[in-house]
């Protein structure tokens, strides 16, 4: 994936409410994107229609200037990995958390995007590192730690378009800035979405897209935008 556009893009639930009114905006690859706006924004149902578990009444989501639904559903849903705002471990392993059933991932493909998720840094006082996280239990981590495992879980699929959903909002000032570091890194090659209803935790972005209801109200850098706000 090259670029990834909302194009005039409207969606309502049902007929009372128009919830999305002609959003646009692009991302290119290399490039993070932010979209920022107080809760009943939009947000949330803009993710939903870009990994297309919702499709727009009009306009389009296009992906190198095509409509995504031109490509079948499970073939873009392999090209995007989501990480939800408060994630869940499952039971077992911190190495079958980031594997999560797909058995041909190998332990060093695993040990890689946990390094990639900054997962190490609480691992430190662990005494053989990566090597002791193969086989930590992932319930017994902390909580920036699990939703770093999260970070993990998305990038072994190695996705084209990675979307976050007020990915730090629920962590601590260092869990937050190893996800920013790792978020950082990652976009050389992966288009990033990161939704927040908070500016500050935006830095990462290249562009911030501001939603008030159902709108973009604004397109700016983060530095542009934290001076007017
Ligand atoms: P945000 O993520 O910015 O908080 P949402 O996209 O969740 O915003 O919601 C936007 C609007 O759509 C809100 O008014 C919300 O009440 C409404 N909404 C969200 N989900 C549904 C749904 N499943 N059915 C009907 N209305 C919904
Ligand atoms: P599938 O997942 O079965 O391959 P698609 O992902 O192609 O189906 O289509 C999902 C939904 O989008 C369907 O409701 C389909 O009618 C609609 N759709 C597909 N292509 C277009 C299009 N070019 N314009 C508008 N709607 C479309």
């Amino acid at each position: 994936v090259g670029d990834l556009a909302l194009s005039h893009v409207s969606f309502a639930y049902n007929a009372e409410s128009d919830v999305l009114h002609d959003v646009s905006f692009a991302v290119r690859r290399g490039e993070a994107i932010g979209i920022v706006g107080p809760s009943g924004a939009g947000k949330s149902t803009i993710v939903q229609i870009l990994l297309r578990l919702r499709d727009p009444q009009s306009g389009a989501v296009l992906v190198n200037g095509q409509d995504v639904r031109g490509t079948r559903r499970v073939d873009w849903q392999a090209r995007v990995s989501y990480v939800p705002q408060a994630s869940q471990v499952v039971w077992g392993t911190v190495t079958d958390n980031i594997r999560f059933h797909r058995d041909w991932i190998t332990d060093e493909q695993v040990v890689a995007a946990a390094r990639r998720a900054h997962i190490h840094d609480d691992i430190s006082a662990w005494p053989q590192g990566y090597d002791t996280l193969i086989g930590q239990r992932a319930n017994a981590v902390s909580g920036g730690q699990r939703q770093r495992i999260a970070l993990a879980r998305a990038l072994v699929a190695e996705p084209q378009v990675l979307v976050l959903d007020e990915p730090t909002s629920a962590l601590d000032v260092r869990s937050e800035e190893l996800v920013q570091r790792s978020l950082q890194a990652i976009k050389q090659d992966t288009i990033i979405i990161l939704v927040a209803h908070r500016l500050s935790t935006l830095s990462v972005c290249d562009r911030i897209v501001v939603m008030v209801d159902g709108r973009v109200s604004a397109v700016g850098s983060h530095t542009d935008l934290m001076k007017q706000s």
